[in-house]
């Protein structure tokens, strides 16, 4: 064994993306900046003004040369973004009101215009205008620029990685997730976070694996340090030993033999060994991954998460943009249907472009969200119905609204759907004028009053990540109590058990989207309780696949009657497993 290997010490959090990873670490997180405050005497004065005006030119020619870098690979628009930053550098106030500060204190620079922007910071940041607070977030970056060139301190960041990475976080936003080069990404690990966060649902969509709820291993992790991430088990390994690096090449072998044969039976039709077809849909954060849904076999995208194709940009898709990635995902799908959710921003899901007004709030997952934001801002949600609708002329596309929590929101989202019709009509553009429309049961109020939407939904599909976060009063992301999060909780399974009731009453298709229905041990519960429609990320589909295969509609049905009597859901949980593991065990 190498004796200057750094000593392993090993994380335990939550599994929340299969695989495993092994490389170098990129620690991704805001670098905390210090600002000196001393006293200089009063004939320093004018060399701490130069000072000041070096730092200001120095800042000035970062910010230009951060502009054009943008500017030509993103275009003239995100650039436009650097504007703002540089205006707030030749700021007349700004800049004499640091002067006269250091005038009166007799202080350092760093420490005067410090205080003063804070000054403007706060008094931004307490307008009731969106624009002036987006202001206040430009003052912050420039002034934290502003202090590293005063004091020489780094702000360099890992969010560009130049070579392959395992990224560790404290947390790692969907807008942040989305900056991260995925071609060099091996593996994420983060403090925070939920199995559900939508940070880990992107990587589980990317097969990346990823551990969650780690505590504090950000703090603990050095830049050099080399990371192993076991997305199966919820471990990382921090500086792994050669005989821990020989057993997980074991496992990794292990599980990509399995993957392998898992692909190949996932070519064949989805149904039970008795011959019920089931349909396994796939989940889709853009247009570009149909293609992968294609090649893993999926019966067409059960749920198109639409609000990815801007949540990393700093301008709003067009109508046009908007429709180009619905029908060419449509088309991709090659007559298969796909579920386009109109967007669910807010939550974790917040966008930084200015116009949108998107701000922090106190209970965000009780908050402005998804339906919710749409309805309350008609021009946005007409655009996207427009595009959809408009897309809707080049295969079967059906939409499905978020976070409907009762019949009179549903009515509303229905009546912005006419409207956008209407306008196409007027104008002669082609649209399928029999497109359904369904909602999406995530909200406990939607689940119990299930029957009031029937009339306005043509379909509903069930959104387990959020039913089960508010079923149970369970933050997703929150790791503290995550142990809380039950998906076999026996209140979940009556909830999924009277949504299925009322579908069927209302001759309704009941399907269910949410990670739920990609976790091959809860699969069959699920099929056994009525769902027959699943939609997952494509990785998890093989497996997913073979479990169906596997099984008949009367062990599930069994497996479905146990649940829906036992009250204890770690019971539940393990008796799902054995009947899993007992499936399994014939690929080994
Ligand atoms: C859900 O809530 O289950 C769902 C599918 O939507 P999202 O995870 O995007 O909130
Ligand atoms: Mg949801």
């Amino acid at each position: 064994m190498d004796s200057n290997k750094a000593e392993e010490v090993e994380f335990t959090g939550i599994a929340a993306s299969p695989g495993i990873a092994h490389g170098p670490v990129s620690l991704l997180r805001e670098k905390k900046i210090s600002v000196p405050k001393y006293k200089v005497s009063s004939d320093r004065l004018e060399s701490e003004t130069e000072r000041f005006e070096s730092a200001l030119l120095a800042t000035r020619m970062q910010i230009q040369a951060i502009r054009d870098e943008v500017q030509a690979s993103l275009g003239e628009d995100e650039a436009r973004i650097f504007d703002a930053h540089l205006l707030v550098l030749e700021d007349q106030a700004l800049i004499g009101e640091t002067i006269r500060e250091m005038e009166s204190s007799v202080e350092n620079v760093e420490s005067c215009v410090w205080r003063v922007g804070n000054r403007y910071i706060e008094a931004f940041g307490q307008i009731d205008d969106e624009y002036l607070r987006e202001r206040a977030s430009d003052l912050r970056d420039v002034l934290r620029r502003l202090i590293s060139n005063l004091t020489g301190q780094s702000l360099e960041n890992a969010d560009r990685l130049s070579d392959k990475h395992v990224v560790v976080a404290h947390d790692i936003a969907p807008s942040d997730s989305a900056m991260i080069d995925k071609n060099h990404l091996l593996g994420l690990a983060t403090d925070a976070g939920g199995k559900t966060s939508h940070t880990v649902i992107v990587a589980r969509s990317m097969n990346i694996p990823a551990v969650v709820g780690l505590g504090n291993v950000s703090e603990q992790i050095k830049p050099d340090d080399i990371v192993l991430v076991d997305g199966f088990e919820g471990r990382v390994v921090v500086n792994p030993s050669d005989a821990t690096l020989y057993r997980y090449g074991k496992i990794k072998d292990e599980h990509a033999s399995i993957t392998k044969r898992l692909i190949a039976l996932s070519q064949n039709v989805s149904q039970t060994k008795d011959g019920h077809p089931i349909q396994l849909m796939a989940n889709i954060e853009s247009e570009h991954e149909a293609k992968r849904a294609i090649d893993i076999g999926a019966d067409g995208i059960g749920l198109f998460r639409t609000e990815y194709l801007f949540l990393n940009s700093k301008v709003l898709p067009t109508e046009d943009q908007q429709y180009e990635a619905y029908k060419n995902t449509v088309e991709t799908m090659n007559g298969l249907p796909v579920v386009i959710r109109t967007f669910d921003l807010g939550g974790d899901k917040i966008s930084n472009i200015p116009e949108l007004g998107m701000i922090g709030e106190s209970n965000p997952f009780l908050g402005y969200r998804a339906i919710r934001y749409c309805l309350d801002n008609a021009e946005f949600f007409t655009t996207q119905l427009r595009a959809i609708l408009r897309a809707s002329a080049h295969g079967d596309i059906r939409i499905m609204y978020p976070m409907i929590s009762g019949a009179a929101e549903l009515e509303q989202a229905n009546e912005y759907l006419e409207i956008a019709k209407d306008q196409l009509r007027g104008e002669g553009i082609p649209f399928n004028e029999n497109l359904s429309a369904g909602s999406m049961i995530e909200i406990p109020s939607a689940a119990t009053a299930c029957d009031t939407l029937v009339a306005g939904s043509s379909f509903f599909s069930i959104g387990s990540n959020d039913l089960i976060q508010y079923l149970i009063a369970v933050d997703r992301l929150n790791d503290r109590v995550a142990h809380l999060y039950e998906p076999t909780h026996p209140a979940v399974i009556r909830t999924l058990a009277q949504v299925v009731k009322a579908g069927r009453e209302g001759d309704r298709e009941v399907s269910i989207c949410g990670e739920m229905a990609g976790d091959p041990v809860l699969v069959p519960m699920l099929i056994g309780l009525g769902i027959e429609s699943l939609s997952i990320a494509p990785g998890l589909l093989p497996n997913v696949k073979f479990v169906v295969q596997s099984m008949t509609l009367k062990e599930a049905k069994d497996l479905a009657e146990m649940a829906l009597s036992d009250s204890d859901s770690t019971t539940i949980y393990g008796n799902l497993l054995v009947f899993y593991e007992e499936r399994m065990a014939s690929l080994y």
